[in-house]
């Protein structure tokens, strides 16, 4: 099952599993639109290289069986 972590790795804003801006790779590193799309990043994931995508929403009604990641993982280090 996907981890749908809590925040971004580049700046640490909230990332709801709700949230339409969170961006995903592979190993399901999480970003934020801003940084994933921004220069910053370029659409790639700063740890593996792969490609960050639109994270998809787990429906609301599946997420109490299922909850979202509560582990917040903020790297900044590589995201300069
Ligand atoms: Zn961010
Ligand atoms: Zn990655």
């Amino acid at each position: 099952m996907l981890q749908l972590r809590p925040n971004c790795e580049c700046c640490d804003a909230d990332l709801p599993p709700e949230a339409a801006n969170a961006r995903i790779c592979s190993f399901e590193c999480t970003f934020c639109a801003s940084c994933a799309d921004g220069d910053k990043l370029a659409g790639h994931c700063p740890n593996c290289g792969g490609e960050l995508v639109a994270r998809p929403r787990r429906p609301a009604a599946k997420l109490a069986a299922n909850p979202a990641s509560t582990e917040a993982l903020h790297k900044p280090l590589g995201c300069v």
